[in-house]
């Protein structure tokens, strides 16, 4: 099955609304360009609602970087589903490493690690509420450098799918997407070797049409995450697993990112 491709920017805690705005605007042209990629823009909460007034009507999507798994309430702090959907979200990343703890070389002490406390359990829930709520989550599952020199890479991301997709059935996962994120490549400038992310990327595949079914496995767009700029994208790309990519330092500028989305 042609699936089609999907470009995904994780801002992160980078840019404010204006610096935003900005950047969005001069990536309007390369989306009129290639209409026939999903481009999505995932700016940190503050920026949702300007960056989304600026998409309305156009041809990139608005995605979230989290979300809480409760409807509403005392959640001091916590962004609900509805909220993003009022700001425009069609997407949600859920379960990225830096929301695991799962930093590549972090600089923060190990005390102030556990504030950062998704859990497999944490992420099904949170990708549950995304479901319910109409919104395409893009969930992240990778290993660590440490996991995968014990070789046990496809060990991880098979428990980490376990976790994110229980009680979830097929039918409910129109619109999911999977991204394949080494927590080793993660701002590190060391990309994934295409082969070896093909390769995950089609394990990823196999256990989505264990978990639910061929059909849905097969509509399911699976990612690629990790250092991903200019230059390393089009082999990415070529790989036949591969259906895009969740870019994170390479989205912050509007040439860079550009040309990412035109090799798609
Ligand atoms: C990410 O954190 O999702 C990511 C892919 O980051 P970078 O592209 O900076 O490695």
């Amino acid at each position: 099955m042609a699936r089609r491709r999907l470009i995904a920017a994780n801002w992160k805690m980078n840019l404010t609304a204006p610096e935003g705005t900005s950047l969005t605007e001069a990536l309007f042209s390369v989306a009129e360009i290639r209409r026939d990629v999903d481009v999505v823009l995932c700016p940190s909460f503050p920026s949702l609602h300007a960056v989304g007034a600026l998409l309305r009507n156009s041809l990139v999507q608005l995605g979230a970087q989290d979300v809480f798994w409760g409807e509403k309430g005392a959640f001091t702090g916590q962004v609900s589903a509805a909220m993003l959907t009022d700001a425009g979200c069609t997407h949600c990343i859920v379960g990225h490493s830096e929301r695991r703890g799962r930093f590549g070389a972090s600089s923060l002490a190990p005390e102030l690690l556990p504030y950062f406390a998704d859990t497999d359990g944490t992420v099904g829930l949170k990708l549950r509420r995304l479901l319910f709520a109409n919104i395409h989550p893009i969930l992240c599952v990778g290993e660590t450098l440490e996991e995968r020199e014990a070789g046990r890479t496809e060990d991880v991301v098979r428990l980490q799918l376990e976790g994110a997709l229980s009680g979830v059935d097929a039918a409910e996962t129109f619109g999911l997407a999977v991204a394949y994120e080494p927590v080793w490549a993660i701002g590190t400038g060391s990309v994934c070797d295409a082969g070896e992310a093909n390769r995950v990327c089609g394990f990823i595949r196999s256990r989505l049409a264990e978990r639910l079914s061929p059909e849905a496995a097969d509509q399911i767009r699976v990612l690629y995450g990790g250092s991903v700029n200019s230059k390393n994208a089009a082999p990415l790309f070529r790989e036949s697993d591969i259906d895009g990519a969740l870019v994170g330092a390479g989205s912050l500028k509007a040439a860079e990112f550009g040309r990412i989305v035109l090799a798609a």
